[in-house]
């Protein structure tokens, strides 16, 4: 069975997310090795990797996965690509020395690229990064996007374009994002529809890439192209594609990591409706 987890706060130190994520009762998490939405990269301390090694200890938190910063966009232009791509490689540093395995990647936004160029150019960038870090084992998982405006990834199909373009290089992984899926138009609110988004995934991409899951219930109408997240079973999805997914053994040991709002219900109670849903 998948790890059920969630997004949590590194507030006060990264150590302080195992607390966290303990006390709401994770498998897995979700963290920002850095802020998020600022360029500025401090190098992690001795002391800081020391702690958040020593806390993983009697956590029972099995995987721990990073969100790199919003701000990346391997697919803009001159200095912004640049600095992207320096972000990511620091990113991928961060994630060595405090053994994280995964890093989830926005894939970025085409601007006024064609859509084709944008997807080669994001993937050379890729490349770049993984040659820079070619000593280290942490994967880039892209996640897969809600189709607003000009960003990448809406379109499950663009995933094999950009693994083409890697020729399949083995540190390139996915995180499928549920409420981003159907929010780019995709259905999966029965068993036969999940099975034929799983099935389409598979062939875009291959399952046994798929090392991340994001789970929010979603606000707004399957194919809005509009990302909003929702409560599990409180939006427009429903809990049925939940209860498929944490119940899929060709998911086993692989994160489902809760992007829902942090407010009301809160982490606690997603995870404890993901637990009923496994027959808990
Ligand atoms: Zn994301
Ligand atoms: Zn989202």
């Amino acid at each position: 069975m998948a790890l059920i987890g969630a997004h949590i706060s590194v507030a006060g130190g990264l150590h302080k997310a195992y607390q966290r994520a303990d006390a709401a009762g994770c498998e897995a998490m979700q963290i920002f090795t850095r802020n998020q939405r600022q360029w500025l990269n401090v190098p992690l301390s001795f002391r800081e990797i020391e702690e958040f090694y020593r806390t993983s200890k009697g956590s029972s938190v099995k995987k721990v996965v990073s969100h790199a910063s919003y701000l990346i966009n391997l697919g803009g232009n001159g200095p912004i690509r640049e600095k992207s791509e320096q972000a990511l490689i620091s990113e991928l540093e961060r994630c060595s020395q405090l053994s994280i395995g995964d890093v989830v990647l926005h894939p970025g936004f085409a601007l006024e690229d064609t859509w084709e160029d944008a997807l080669a150019k994001v993937s050379a960038s890729l490349l770049k990064v993984l040659e820079a870090t070619s000593d280290m084992k942490v994967r880039i998982l892209l996640e897969t996007m809600a189709g607003q405006g000009s960003v990448l990834g809406g379109d499950i199909s663009e995933f094999s374009a950009i693994l083409d373009h890697v020729e399949g290089h083995p540190r390139i992984g996915f995180c499928v994002d549920i409420c981003h899926v159907f929010a780019a138009g995709y259905e999966m609110r029965t068993h036969e529809s999940y099975n034929r988004l799983v099935d389409l995934l598979d062939k875009h991409v291959g399952i046994e890439r798929i090392h991340c899951w994001h789970l929010s219930d979603s606000k707004m109408e399957r194919g809005s192209k509009k990302d909003r997240h929702q409560h599990l079973g409180e939006g427009t999805i429903g809990l049925e594609p939940f209860s498929m997914l944490v119940n899929d053994a060709r998911f086993e040991n692989i994160p489902a990591i809760l992007e829902t709002p942090k407010e009301g219900m809160g982490d606690e109670g997603n995870i404890s409706v993901l637990r009923k849903l496994r027959g808990e």
